[in-house]
């Protein structure tokens, strides 16, 4: 039947395929292959002469994002993990993050016995709000973790202000902000630690893999003996055969240390970050004006942002328009126009059903600690409604042309229209 939407029967708005990710550097196979026949698979392995991938990605990192130090990591999660202890937060502390972000947000602040706080975010660009964090702020309160969500940069200036008015550190999840920029200036170089995360989806990746970047000498030092075991980098060059971490004994730690396959693998990755960065903006931008024009709220950044990044591309179905359709069904209308997964956002972190910290022994440390991490104690009007009625599709569909813009466009504009076919 003409003009039947695809999930009812109808014809797609599209059957090509859209571009593949991860996409392969062109030297990648030759780094992998370095790697392989080398000796030397990884950071605690004896020393065979040449310098490591690891800490030659560290260099090239932390050259990228402008900071002295990058410690690389296994995962963001590691990452995140390394940054919360090294700043010193520990059993007990709140540490105040978003309440809209992926698991890992508030699983990291547990996972070092703390407590997380969730705060509620700007309607605008789906990052934490300066605004409800004040009243947040404890005497137990160690540090914020502001997470630059999908394609916005938090409003970095004001957290920077709140942060150092309270005496708090300041930690920046850039999982998903790989070379954006605030004032001209990279994200993670703002905080006291900067974390990203190398997953597979991500703008910039091995595959999985994560690090965190610091100006902080101490910070660094302390993060890598965090990842290492409680070992670090010798400042000498090591006799071939013998170890270059040492033993310092300095602060106990654990494994998380990336690969040398993933670190010579990202060192290649990040040579083509910012040309696709730029691609994914330009087509971004476009299908911003194409979807403004019928009425949808495209994700904003923060202002001062200067240059963003696009992981996922966000956009709000504009005040009473399919506002009897689940989100859900309206992400599957467009996800079977399209042939590409259209999802809402994440669900607010106190009611997604992957952070559940209560059902693991590990964290039955107490009633009152059991009580205070309970997810249950957090009611965020402003995420609970942008997650139903906010819809987002990975990068990798930014990576085509225009044209894929304009179907993108047209499956919206056919869900627009053809909504009453949609059920509650
Ligand atoms: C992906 C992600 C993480 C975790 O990274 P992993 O590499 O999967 O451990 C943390 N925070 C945010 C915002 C993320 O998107």
């Amino acid at each position: 039947m003409a003009g039947r939407l695809a999930i009812n029967g109808g014809i797609p708005v599209r059957s090509r395929q859209w571009p593949l990710w991860p996409q392969p550097a062109p030297r990648a196979l030759k780094a992998l292959s370095e790697v392989l026949h080398s000796g030397r698979w990884s950071v605690s392995g004896a020393y065979r002469g040449v310098e490591t991938f690891d800490r030659r990605f560290a260099r090239a990192f932390a050259a990228y994002n402008g900071v002295a130090h990058c410690v690389p990591a296994a995962s963001g999660t590691a990452s995140l993990m390394m940054a919360l202890e090294a700043c010193g937060v520990g059993a007990g502390d709140e540490v105040i993050t978003p309440g809209l972000s992926w698991i890992a947000s508030a699983s990291t602040i547990v996972g070092a016995n703390a407590v997380p706080v969730f705060a509620d975010i700007d309607p605008h660009t789906l990052c934490i709000d300066p605004e409800a964090i004040g009243e947040l702020v404890t005497s137990a309160t160690k540090a914020i973790v502001v997470v630059h969500l999908y394609s916005a940069v938090a409003n970095l200036e004001r957290l920077g202000a709140l942060a150092s008015r309270h005496g708090l550190r300041l930690i920046e999840d850039c999982a998903q902000a790989h070379g954006a920029t605030y004032h001209s200036q990279r994200v993670g170089s703002f905080g006291d630690v900067g974390t990203f995360s190398m997953h597979h989806t991500k703008v910039l990746t091995s595959g999985e893999g994560g690090a965190a970047i610091t100006s902080d000498h101490d910070l660094a030092r302390r993060m890598e003996h965090l990842r290492t075991d409680g070992r670090c980098y010798s400042n000498t060059v090591p006799k071939i055969g013998e170890m270059e971490v040492l033993e310092t004994g300095e602060l106990m730690g654990s494994n998380r240390a990336l690969s040398e396959f993933q670190s010579a693998l990202l060192i290649e990755q990040l040579a083509d970050l910012n040309e696709q960065n730029a691609l994914r903006r330009r087509n971004a931008e476009l299908l911003d004006h194409l979807l403004t024009e019928m009425g949808f709220q495209p994700q904003q950044s923060s202002l001062g942002t200067t240059s963003r990044t696009y992981f996922n591309y966000a956009v709000r179905i504009h005040d009473g328009e399919l506002s009897h359709v689940n989100i859900t069904h309206v992400a599957q209308a467009l996800s079977a126009e399209l042939g590409l997964a259209i999802r809402p956002t994440y669900a607010p972190l106190y009611a997604n059903r992957l952070y559940n910290p209560c059902a693991r022994r590990r964290f039955a440390i107490s009633a009152e600690y059991l009580s205070r991490i309970d997810p249950s104690r957090f009611d965020l009007p402003v995420s609970q409604r942008a997650a139903r009625r906010t819809l987002t599709f990975h990068h990798a569909a930014l990576l085509g042309d225009a044209a894929d813009m304009m179907d993108i466009a047209t499956a919206f504009g056919r869900v627009l229209e053809h909504g009453g076919e949609l059920h509650a």
